[in-house]
């Protein structure tokens, strides 16, 4: 017998989607993830942090537009009734969040805010793209969906960190309250193609460093650890859970965890040189560990990541 196919967005009637944050990496996967499936995408961004070059992709397409907006001074789309808006506008890497603070603040509050009362009026899914950053640096490893966390408020992360527990909040109220029917994922560390080469996040430095001949810079002793999901695993995971109803967060990671000097190892053997480390001083409030429960989405969208760091690394970066 076979078995039932998993609903995905892949299966569904044609949809219209509007996803903040569409030159971004992530986002950009989305757009092209759903207009492969006859979907129909309406992009929004403001490149704080995203690529001219993501939007480029998809331009021509003849079900996709695009509205340049910052979205924390509203969504201003006035088309046709809207099936989804799913709100994946944010600086995500620590470089670019701590470079604009406020504005972090602001997509995660005014951001979602605007996203939640757009999906309202249009009686549409909201989707929000929430993090693992919620759980700061934690106490409890690895991360189960019920820990609440261990965040400095006032650090140079908590602009991102608070924005998206805010945002969280904001999200399970609008659901509560008003009905909105939501979704919240918390990525763990994703990367793949389409990252800016001046990311600032490990992968994207670690491989260009090695790509260059520079030696890697690893922050701290390097023992500090992360767990590294490969985008299509991730935007599977997505699709999935737009087809159940389940509003609780969700986290979407892949649970292989290395330390910082095991990645150095793995790009090693990717890139296939010899490579060097200097070592930085650690960034402030820089999480220890950090590696996802992943038995919710397993158990509600029958999901595990399929995609190892050395195949994901050959894969984004063509080695
Ligand atoms: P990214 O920086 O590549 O993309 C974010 C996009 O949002 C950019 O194109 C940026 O210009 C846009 N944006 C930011 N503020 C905006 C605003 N006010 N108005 C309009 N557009 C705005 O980052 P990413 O890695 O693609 O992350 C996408 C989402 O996923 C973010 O919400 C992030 O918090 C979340 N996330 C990503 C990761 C990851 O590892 N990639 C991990 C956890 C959470
Ligand atoms: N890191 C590093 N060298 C770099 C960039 C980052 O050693 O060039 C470390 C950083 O200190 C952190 C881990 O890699 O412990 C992951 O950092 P990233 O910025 O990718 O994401 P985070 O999970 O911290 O948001």
């Amino acid at each position: 017998m076979p078995e039932t196919p998993v609903p995905s967005t892949a299966t569904s009637h044609p949809l219209r989607i509007l996803i903040t944050g569409s030159a971004g990496f992530v986002g950009s996967h989305l757009v092209e993830r759903f207009l492969n499936e006859g979907h129909t995408v309406i992009g929004v961004d403001n490149y704080i942090s995203g690529q001219v070059s993501n939007t480029d992709l998809f331009r021509d397409h003849p079900r996709f537009t695009f509205i340049e907006a910052d979205v924390s001074h509203g969504i201003p789309y006035t088309g046709e009734k809207l099936d989804w808006v799913m709100h994946f506008a944010s600086p995500a890497s620590p470089p670019h969040y701590q470079q604009f603070p406020v504005e972090t603040l602001m997509v995660g509050a005014q951001g979602t805010q605007n996203g939640l009362e757009l999906a309202h009026a249009h009686s549409a899914g909201f989707f929000l793209a929430s993090t693992s950053e919620v759980y700061g640096d934690p106490h409890v490893h690895p991360q189960p969906e019920t820990y609440w966390g261990n965040v400095n408020p006032i650090g140079v992360r908590s602009c991102y960190d608070e924005a998206k527990r805010y945002a969280e909040a904001i999200t399970m109220a609008y659901h509560r309250s008003r009905g909105v029917n939501t979704r919240i994922i918390r990525i763990f560390n994703t990367y793949g193609p389409r990252m800016r080469p001046d990311d600032g996040r490990v992968i994207t430095n670690f491989v260009h460093q090695a790509l260059r001949g520079e030696p890697l810079t690893v922050y701290g002793d390097g023992s500090q650890t992360r767990s590294f999901q490969y985008i299509d695993d991730l935007v599977e995971g997505i699709s999935r859970l737009m087809m159940v109803k389940y509003h609780d967060p969700v986290n979407l990671g892949n649970p292989d965890e290395f330390t910082m000097l095991e990645l150095v190892e793995v790009i090693q053997r990717v890139i296939g040189n010899n490579v060097e480390c200097v070592y930085y001083e650690i960034p402030l409030d820089d999480p220890r560990q950090r590696k996802p429960a992943i038995e919710k989405a397993k158990e509600i969208i029958d999901w595990v990541p399929e995609v190892s760091l050395l195949q994901g690394l050959k894969e984004a970066y063509k080695l």
